[in-house]
């Protein structure tokens, strides 16, 4: 479950109301490849997402800025 990985990253728990991932420029990070990836969404009324690269739904969804920040991606 998505809604998890959001919550553990620190400013989400302020926002977390107004989430859309429609409405947002979000981008998706993969925590077993480790890196910023495509994703596929098999139903788009879960906040389930598929990593493209390895098939796994370990995904934290957040701006690029802000994943880039807690996950310190160079
Ligand atoms: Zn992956």
């Amino acid at each position: 479950m998505s809604y998890n990985d959001l919550i553990n990253i620190d400013d989400f728990s302020k926002k977390k109301e107004t989430f859309n991932t429609e409405r947002w420029d979000v981008s998706f990070y993969c925590k077993d490849c480790k890196k910023i990836v495509d994703v596929d969404r098999p139903n788009t009324k879960w906040y389930t997402f598929i990593c493209k690269e390895c098939n796994w739904k370990n995904i934290a969804i957040w701006t690029e800025e802000g994943l880039k920040t807690n996950y310190r991606i160079k």
